[in-house]
């Protein structure tokens, strides 16, 4: 199936560059449509273009889209409903975007000097990042050189046969910057979000000096991935990925349902099973992504039965419980004991035309049970003999963790 790559970028983002990467490395037949030298290499209009791709994709050939591309209306008519429909997101800073264009100079657009920075300033205001439900079946973010270097290489790469998995992609793993770096934010939408979560429920917790409310964090990251970039590993239209801000052990994502109004597996029906088995394969690829890097990590996916934080969240977290985060008796039971609730097993009772609710009603009084190594089950006396404990213990996990552990 030939394929529409749509480059979504401010000029001076790298697009050309993009191009001239991906071309030279491809095996595949690819036809570059670029605005600015489609008319006998002068600038020509967006006609032009769809006329190109049209006749190149006619010829079994894929087609780059070179042009800004910003706004969701300049690029649908490129979504051509035969292709394997593509978006690479440029998304760079836009002082370097600025910078870039009015040093240019021979550059194929006529895009230049001082007019330049009006025009890109302009344009950055517009900006709608792309979304899946736009008819794209692949994302891709880049935020930096590195990212663009990674793409480059991978649709360079694709011979004329491949395919690349769909969803949302940002090339790099994110720094975890913690909770905080997105306390401080407040941009208008983070003021708007945090008065909608205060108006939906009165006992929320407040962060001390007023800042905004904590268990509210999620719910506001699942409703505006893009205003929460910086600690977004990945996200779509149902689900964003996070890593947690206090990681309990080595590797510790959040699979974040972005429906409004679901926050705790006890609410979930039946009509959500799909919606669960979504977040479920989400957080096996990134177990599995991690288990590639170091086959020593185990997993376990599953919900909190009372999460400490609005918006249903999948854990995904490594079984060495490794972190300076894990502080307390109630951070240990909440992952080594039945307060846990397996993803697989809260999927099959909603099979089985049960709710999560009858497991989940009581589970708080597992939180100050006593601390048992969740590998061979013996009891320590305090949480610093049990994190010494768990650094030796080489006991097999138990049977009843068979099929909800993900290993190498
Ligand atoms: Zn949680
Ligand atoms: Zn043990």
């Amino acid at each position: 199936k030939p394929m529409v790559l749509i480059l979504i970028g401010l000029p001076g983002s790298g697009k050309s560059t993009f191009c001239d990467g991906v071309l030279r490395i491809s095996s595949r037949p690819w036809v570059r449509i670029c605005q600015d030298t489609i008319n006998k290499g002068k600038s020509g209009t967006k006609k032009q273009c769809l006329s190109a791709a049209a006749t190149a994709l006619n010829e079994g050939k894929s087609v780059i889209i070179d042009r800004c591309n910003v706004e969701r209306l300049q690029r649908s008519e490129f979504l051509t409903p035969s292709a394997e429909k593509h978006a690479v997101f440029l998304d760079l800073p836009v002082e370097l975007c600025v910078s870039r264009s009015v040093a240019r100079s021979g550059h194929e657009g006529r895009l230049q000097g001082g007019r330049a920075a009006a025009v890109v300033n302009r344009m950055a205001r517009n900006v709608e990042p792309p979304r899946l439900s736009e008819g794209f079946c692949r994302i891709t973010v880049c935020r930096n050189a590195k990212d663009v270097e990674g793409s480059v290489e991978m649709y360079g790469l694709l011979g004329a046969k491949d395919s690349l998995p769909g969803g949302v992609f940002g090339q790099e793993k994110k720094i975890q910057l913690g909770i905080a770096r997105f306390l401080g934010k407040t941009t208008e939408a983070d003021r708007k979000a945090k008065r909608k979560a205060c108006e939906d429920s009165n006992s929320e917790k407040k962060v001390k000096g007023g800042g905004r409310s904590w268990n509210s964090a999620l719910h506001d990251i699942a409703m505006e991935p893009e205003e929460h970039r910086d600690v977004v590993l990945e996200y779509s239209d149902d689900y964003v990925v996070v890593n947690d801000a206090y990681p309990k052990a080595r590797r510790h994502v959040l699979v974040v349902a972005r429906v409004e109004g679901l926050d705790s597996i006890g609410d979930v029906g039946r009509e959500r099973l799909p919606l669960l088995r979504e977040l479920h394969a989400v957080g096996l690829k990134w177990a599995k992504k991690y288990i590639e890097e170091d086959g020593s990590l185990s997993f376990r996916l599953g919900y909190h039965s009372t999460p400490s934080m609005r918006q249903l969240h999948l854990h995904v977290i490594s079984q060495d419980f490794d972190s300076p985060h894990l502080k307390n008796r109630k951070h240990w039971n909440s992952f080594s004991t039945p307060f846990f609730v397996d993803s697989v097993d809260a999927m099959s009772r909603l099979e089985e035309e049960e709710d999560n609710n009858g497991s989940t009603k009581d589970a708080k009084e597992f939180l100050d049970r006593e601390l048992r190594c969740h590998r061979c089950g013996i009891v320590l006396p305090n949480l610093p003999n049990l994190k010494s404990h768990l650094g030796s213990c080489e006991a097999p996990f138990p049977v009843e963790a068979n099929g909800r552990l993900v290993s190498a």
